[in-house]
């Protein structure tokens, strides 16, 4: 459907748990988050309900995030039910590949349409520095399972944080040795992200220069997402940026996000957005009220975030693991 500001929204992200087993110092506070009773979260079908309004006001793709996704009990079933509701044409995952291994094959079946794997390095020391778990080697046999089926488009997304030893070149050289792409993540200042500088695109495209070689922009369209991306010579895949502060694409934003407990969010910084549990979960509800619910929040999506701002009203105070990134 079109927002207030003329802006095509056709893609969700629909966070399916707040809880998560690694602790990424920009996500997630080391004692972890207050758990969540089961009560709080979406089920399946309360989940698969709103997904067939979004389908119908014209949302197209659905990207399942957390915490992290694959602790949920069963997800690839909601993968498939997600694949089966009208309107609905892609549905893929952001994961941080530790349990990626042991589900893929179930993925797979369920006709999951791509796979994205947060990995911000390859160094077991910094690996375990970063997210506050000794699990590299299971994230790497995630990765390569997911290699298994070629049919399944699989990207990388590091969030640079700076020190050398993050080895990002490492992380690029991944794109050349393999035919995935390799996206960069400007680190934004929502919940724990803002006691961190992270890189800029500029930075990081410095370095890889001196690695390898001069690159050429690829002009391309990669997905639907608001990635830029660039080719290195002799590499199988692009390297890609996300970079939300140096280079603000609100103008081109085509997405909502549903939290787990059933928020439906218009903008990363704000917290305006419906309770749609609220209204799923009151007996007298009808269809037509839950959709003009959601149609109405989608027309207020901001124009635009204020990243940087001294003063915002309507901050967003959560933490990125109850967001989804
Ligand atoms: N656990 C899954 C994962 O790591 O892919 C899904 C949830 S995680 C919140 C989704 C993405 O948000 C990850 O790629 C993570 O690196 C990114 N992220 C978390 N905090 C961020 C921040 N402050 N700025 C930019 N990206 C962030
Ligand atoms: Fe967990 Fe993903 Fe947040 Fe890391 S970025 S703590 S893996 S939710």
């Amino acid at each position: 459907m079109i927002d207030g500001y003329g802006r095509t929204i056709d893609y969700i992200r629909i966070s399916v748990t707040d809880r998560c087993n690694l602790r990424c110092v920009y996500c997630m506070p080391e004692q972890g988050i207050p758990p969540v009773s089961h009560q709080e979260i979406l089920r399946f079908d309360e989940i698969c309900r709103l997904a067939g309004i979004f389908g119908e006001l014209g949302i197209r793709k659905i990207k399942l995030t957390g915490g992290e996704p694959l602790v949920r009990k069963n997800l690839p079933v909601l993968v498939k039910l997600l694949k089966e509701t009208p309107g609905i044409e892609k549905v893929t995952l952001t994961t941080n590949g530790v349990l990626l291994a042991e589900q893929m094959r179930a993925l797979a079946d369920a006709g999951i349409d791509g796979i994205n794997l947060s990995l911000d390095t390859l160094d077991p020391d910094i690996f375990a520095a970063i997210t506050r778990r000794r699990e590299l080697e299971r994230v790497k046999e995630g990765f390569l399972a997911a290699l298994h089926y070629p049919g399944i488009p699989l990207k990388i997304n590091c969030v640079p944080m700076g020190p050398e030893e993050q080895k990002i070149e490492e992380l690029a050289e991944l794109a050349r040795k393999y035919p995935v792409h390799v996206r960069f993540i400007e680190m934004m200042p929502v919940g724990l992200g803002k006691e961190f500088r992270g890189v800029s695109e500029a930075e990081i495209l410095e370095q890889l220069r001196r690695r390898f070689g001069r690159e050429e922009t690829f002009r391309g369209r990669l997905g639907n997402g608001p990635a830029h991306y660039y080719a290195f010579s002799g590499f199988q895949g692009k390297i890609g940026f996300i970079s939300a502060m140096t280079h603000k694409f609100c103008g081109e934003c085509n997405r909502v996000r549903l939290t787990s407990r059933g928020f439906l969010k218009t903008c990363l910084q704000y917290e305006t957005g419906t309770d749609l549990r609220e209204l799923l979960r009151s007996p007298e509800i009808r269809q037509e009220d839950l959709r003009k619910a959601v149609e109405e929040t989608i027309r207020n999506k901001p124009a635009e975030h204020r990243f940087g701002a001294e003063t915002v009203e309507h901050r967003e105070e959560k933490i990125m693991s109850q967001i989804g990134g």
